[in-house]
């Protein structure tokens, strides 16, 4: 059996801790690898390796940085398919669909390239008498990622690539579900040219995530995960001040206005909705219709495709999405289809039945699509992650505009409409992160930046784009006087400009 060790020092090391988890192939069903589960010391080791080459990778200049992360790009490119197909292996999701993983990861290392413009500071001349004010962007040291299995190679890019061609070292732990592409992509920026040190892939469960929190030279932290575990990281990263952004689950409504493009927008709900088996952050996982015929015109359209779903292997081109991650995902989603049958909601089509012929062990789930399902529901108010589509009827424009506004998650949200100004009015007024007209996923591309609002994101500032080098840098302001014969004298009061 394969294991997986943690990537410290610019080499895979073993893990010393005695512990493991399994790591599944989700579309056998299989164990295919051991990935080892870090200790409180095997993170220090991590932190202080980190730690000893920081400086130097900070002093190197950013022009140099960003060759690295140039070499990066090209080097997962190379490797495109080989990690693809790893990817899919361990997540589940179908091989394009993991190619869409690395590719919207590789758009930040990309965004990362730019870092010796990125990081420019201000200046200004001439501020007062003889005095020139600037202000300069620095690393902040040793800071750490907390990634999700279900973006293994685009989440950790995401966070490590910014950061370290800020100057940073990194320790990622992703999730220990699907560890295979994070470390595979430590080695590539070592052949990149990285120093041994700067990237470190710690694996591992609470206990190592533990050990990252109390450390007390990890100086930020960005998580990305479920809202319990988001809010639990923000709080204790907040008792040992460290900076911290921690980003949570989703509930992704899209709104279908009655001239909306319905085909369009079936379409857009189907892939949105099914892809990836839902296991997205920005899944639309409720549709609302707005009025009756809207609703029944809808309906007519969704039941069919949600039948003819083509569910298949991961490493079945054809298929439509892939199996779920682990059993317990299945045995979960499958719980909530249980309780929204039990709550009143209509369970249009149920996919509990399914099963993949040849793979009778694999994770697979059909699709399940839910009529009348209403704001009190579970199935409502949870994020269920998986293949399950709720459809909540609104009577009017207002009323689907204070769905996703209501609802205690904020990350993505949808329109479907022909209209402008109707359009206009729901992006300036939804009280949502992310908003997409006529676009389903509305996943900001690398230069802007992904965030969620309310139980959907905890502390400040986006993930990628500029807030990732505001995140990973601290700002100091140079106040400087060369008085050059300017004499006022010793001042008691605060300066001001006069
Ligand atoms: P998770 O919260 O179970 O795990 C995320 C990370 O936290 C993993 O590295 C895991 O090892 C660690 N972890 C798990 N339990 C922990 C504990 N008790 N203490 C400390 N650390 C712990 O999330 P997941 O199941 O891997 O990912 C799916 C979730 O992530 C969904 O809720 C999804 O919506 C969310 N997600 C959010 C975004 C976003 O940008 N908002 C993006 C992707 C995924």
């Amino acid at each position: 059996m394969r294991s997986i060790g943690h990537f410290i020092g610019g080499k895979e090391v073993k893990g010393t801790s005695g512990r493991t988890a399994d790591v599944f192939e989700p579309m056998t069903g299989d164990v295919q690898a051991k990935v080892a589960l870090a200790s409180k010391a095997e993170v220090r080791a991590a932190v202080e390796n980190a730690r000893a080459a920081q400086p130097e990778w900070a002093a190197t200049n950013p022009q140099r940085r960003a060759r690295v992360m140039m070499k990066f790009v090209e080097l997962v490119q190379r490797d495109y398919d080989k990690l693809a197909e790893i990817l899919a292996r361990e997540h589940g999701k179908t091989v394009p669909d993991a190619k869409g993983d690395i590719q919207r990861g590789l758009e930040v290392a990309e965004f990362a390239c730019g870092i010796p413009h990125l990081m420019k500071g201000e200046y200004t001349e001439g501020a007062g008498p003889g005095i020139d004010i600037y202000s300069m962007r620095q690393p902040l040291g040793v800071v750490a990622g907390i990634t999700p299995f279900n973006f293994p190679a685009m989440i950790p890019m995401w966070k490590f690539a910014p950061a370290i061609a800020c100057g940073n070292a990194f320790i990622l732990k992703p999730s220990e579900r699907d560890p295979g592409v994070p470390m595979a992509l430590a080695e590539l920026m070592i052949e990149a040219g990285l120093p041994a040190g700067i990237l470190n892939v710690v694996n591992g469960d609470k206990e190592a995530v533990d050990a990252i929190l109390d450390d007390p030279d990890v100086k930020a932290i960005g998580f990305v995960g479920s809202t319990p575990i988001a809010q639990y990281i923000y709080e204790r990263a907040a008792q040992t001040g460290k900076r911290c952004q921690c980003f949570g689950g989703a509930k992704n409504h899209a709104i279908i206005m009655p001239d909306a493009d319905m085909d369009q927008a079936v379409d857009a709900l189907i892939g949105a909705g099914y892809g990836s088996a839902g296991e997205r952050c920005m899944a639309v996982s409720v549709a609302v219709p707005v009025g009756k015929t809207t609703a029944d015109r809808l309906m007519e359209k969704l039941i069919p495709r949600v039948e003819s779903l083509k569910i298949g292997t991961s490493v079945d081109p054809s298929a439509d999405y892939g199996p779920l991650v682990t059993r317990e995902a299945v045995e979960k989603v499958k719980s909530y289809i249980d309780i929204g049958v039990k709550e009143g909601a209509t369970l249009a089509v149920d996919g509990r039945g399914f099963k993949m012929q040849g793979y009778e062990n694999g994770f697979y789930l059909g699709g399940s699509l839910f009529d009348n399902v209403t704001k009190d529901m579970r199935i409502y108010k949870e994020e269920i992650f998986g293949p399950v589509l709720s459809v909540v009827r609104a009577k009017d424009y207002h009323e689907a505009l204070a769905l996703p506004s209501d609802h205690d998650y904020g990350n993505g949200v949808a329109i479907f409409t022909r209209d402008g100004d109707t359009a206009r009015d729901f992006a300036a007024k939804v009280n949502v992160g992310m908003v997409g007209v006529n676009v389903p996923i509305p996943v900001p591309i690398a230069y802007y930046t992904f965030g969620g609002w309310k139980k959907s994101g905890f502390g400040d500032l986006n993930q990628h784009g500029p807030d990732s080098v505001r995140f990973y840098t601290k700002t100091k302001t140079v106040t400087s006087r060369w008085p050059s014969g300017v004499k006022d004298g010793a001042e008691f009061s605060i300066p001001t400009m006069k």
